[in-house]
């Protein structure tokens, strides 16, 4: 990968000039307040990627080198085709911007650490970053034998502590820029291509907690669903929360039309703090009227992420609880099946509920009149649950690329 380095003394001058997206994080202390914090580590080399540039910036950044804005959109398109090699090839393009536009930008925001592909074709990517760091996205086959959806992360770890995921117990290192975020689109969208399938739609469900790094999430989401560039559309786009409430009011205010789905994953504020320990922060009925107010004013129907834990949130009282507390609202359940990632973050074990409590789960809700579905269990044995892959990674496994590793299906995180 190239890419463009500059000493640290010149890096305000370069951030100022726009080539650096500066990014702040939020981190959750114990005691479950959140504090704002710009801890984007400090890095003597900076590269900016194509995935990384809006049309806008590169046409500017064109301008600026005596070119004409038009070769922009048609760049950026192509980076965006679902076929084909990463390269500047257009023949419109005079050779002096070729090769400046080579020798300034790097083609890709990360490269490939390693690959997983299942046996119904699920692949799961483990890509490694400029700094080193890994991050996972996953494609996963729709049962319509021609589409995918791909799952993507955020942020590099996770602070939110949710005690039966494995992505937060590698903790917090940072955010994902727009462009990271925007070369996992491109790189599952070739990887769909390859399967024989067209990515249909993207959810935000992989690592990391997507309303903390709304600003980068939003601008690669303007770029994934912009029909000039990833062309996915609106729709097609969910954002999912653990359900951190400004961060739900901020996505209603940048009013673009994405999907939203909460993982509420009890119906009660004790069992969901005890699971989820941004539910200290925020309690089930705030959350919900959140949700209430995006679904109003964007008019798409919210999904309500519940991932079934044996003995946890898996009664029938619970069914019903859920089932009341979604009475008189147009939402749907997504049950999950629990992928076991060993011991949780408090030490404890997690199993998944048993086929037979999950169908009288599932049943119990629909007997109260609430839409639900199974979700399909997506293969354990590819590290299937998110973070498991980049655990075993930064423990010594082997990273490379690795195809055909003759597994079943994968699932994202349990948000
Ligand atoms: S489930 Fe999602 S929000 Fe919770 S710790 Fe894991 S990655 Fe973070």
């Amino acid at each position: 990968m190239r890419a463009i380095s500059f000493p640290i003394h010149v890096l305000p001058a370069v951030r100022k000039k726009g080539f650096v997206a500066r990014t702040s994080t939020v981190v959750i202390s114990d005691g479950g307040s959140m504090v704002r914090a710009d801890t984007m580590p400090a890095s003597l080399t900076v590269s900016r990627s194509l995935p990384d540039l809006t049309a806008e910036e590169l046409a500017a950044w064109m301008v600026s080198h005596g070119y004409n804005a038009a070769h922009a959109p048609r760049v950026l398109r192509e980076l965006y085709e679902a076929n084909g090699e990463r390269s500047h090839p257009d023949a419109r393009m005079p050779a002096g911007l070729k090769e400046l536009l080579s020798a300034t930008f790097s083609k890709e925001a990360a490269s490939l650490a390693m690959r997983q592909v299942a046996g119904d074709g699920t692949g799961k990517l483990l890509l490694r970053l400029g700094d080193g760091r890994t991050v996972e996205s996953v494609l996963m086959p729709d049962y319509h034998p021609a589409r995918a959806a791909g799952c993507v992360s955020s942020q590099v770890g996770c602070a939110m502590g949710c005690d039966f995921c494995a992505t937060t117990q590698t903790g917090f290192e940072r955010n994902l820029t727009a462009g990271e975020i925007v070369e996992q689109f491109i790189r599952l969208r070739r990887e769909a291509r390859t399967a024989g399938r067209t990515l249909r739609t993207v959810v935000f469900m992989g690592m990391g907690e997507p309303m903390l790094n709304l600003r980068n999430v939003l601008a690669a989401v303007k770029r994934i669903a912009d029909p000039a560039l990833g062309a996915l559309g609106w729709r097609q786009v969910t954002i999912s929360t653990v359900g951190i409430v400004p961060g739900i009011e901020e996505l209603r205010e940048a009013d673009l039309g994405v999907q939203l789905a909460i993982s509420l994953h009890a119906p009660d504020d004790a069992t969901r703090a005890d699971l989820l320990p941004m539910g200290k922060r925020f309690d089930v009925q705030d959350v919900m009227a959140a949700a209430d107010r995006y679904q109003a004013s964007s008019g798409r129907i919210t999904t309500i992420q519940y991932c079934l834990l044996a003995g946890v949130n898996d009664s029938l009282a619970q069914a019903r609880d859920l089932s009341r507390l979604l009475h008189g609202r147009d939402m749907h359940v997504n049950l999950l099946r629990y992928n076991p990632t060993g011991l949780s973050l408090r030490g404890r074990t997690f199993a998944p509920s048993s086929m037979e409590k999950t169908d009288a789960f599932l049943a119990e809700l629909r007997a109260h009149g609430t839409v639900a579905h199974l979700r399909r269990a997506r293969g354990p044995d590819i590290d299937a649950a998110c973070g498991q892959l980049r655990r075993r990674a930064a423990a010594g496994g082997e990273l490379g690329e690795r195809e055909s590793v003759s597994l079943p299906s994968s699932k994202c995180g349990t948000k």
